[in-house]
């Protein structure tokens, strides 16, 4: 099958499916922690919460409308709507988003460690992985405080969001980062773009060398 039919194969919720196994495999979703959805039109389609990623199938993912309404449910009762859910419509409503991805990686969560209040990186070439973002900018992340509560995220991330129209990501301190694109596709390239400069730019202190600056 041809490159875009296999990207176009699969609809939404065997989609978040089959990325939340491949997430899984990065660490990024381990513990039943982060999740990913993905909008299509005036509907999105979200993961459960507190469940084990890398097992999830279609039938488990819920479909709401974009002020959280759920309009269909997994038949598992059992199931229970994402805590990561009003974070994901901020991005679709807030950014006009076509996917949202929360992960738990490290590489973030270590560079929110090395930061004030917005990461900070240039002259990497996978910054322009970055939609609007090219090597000689400065590529900036907005980091926001963590709440003992997922759900309590959500007007923090949206103020950030607001400031920052250039970010495709919001980090927050010792969890982790919030990604989004205009499908899932940029959200998923956006995403490991990300995820590598948050890595980069922490190894690059270690060695003594400012991700901030250019070279001489
Ligand atoms: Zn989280």
């Amino acid at each position: 099958m041809a490159y875009t039919h296999r990207m176009n194969a699969l609809d939404p919720k065997q989609r978040i499916a089959a990325l939340c196994k491949h997430f899984y495999t990065l660490g990024w979703v381990s513990g039943t922690g982060g999740g990913i959805a993905i909008r299509d039109g005036a509907r999105a389609f979200m993961a459960p919460s507190g469940i084990q990623k890398e097992q999830l199938e279609a039938e488990d993912m819920f479909t709401v409308d974009l002020d959280g309404a759920v309009l269909e449910r997994p038949n598992d009762d059992r199931l229970t709507l994402s805590a990561c859910s009003p974070l994901f419509l901020n991005a679709f409503r807030l950014r006009d988003a076509g996917a949202v991805m929360h992960s738990h990686s490290q590489n973030a969560l270590l560079a929110t460690l090395k930061y004030g209040s917005v990461f900070r990186c240039t002259h990497l070439e996978m910054m322009k992985g970055i939609a609007g973002t090219g090597y000689h900018d400065v590529l900036e992340v907005p980091i926001i405080e963590n709440t003992a509560h997922e759900c309590d995220l959500a007007d923090s991330l949206a103020e950030a969001m607001v400031a920052f129209p250039k970010a495709h990501a919001v980090l927050v301190r010792r969890h982790g980062v919030y990604v989004w694109g205009k499908d899932w596709i940029q959200a998923k390239t956006h995403a490991e773009c990300y995820d590598y400069l948050f890595g980069a730019a922490v190894r690059m202190k270690e060695l003594g060398v400012d991700p901030e600056r250019p070279p001489l």
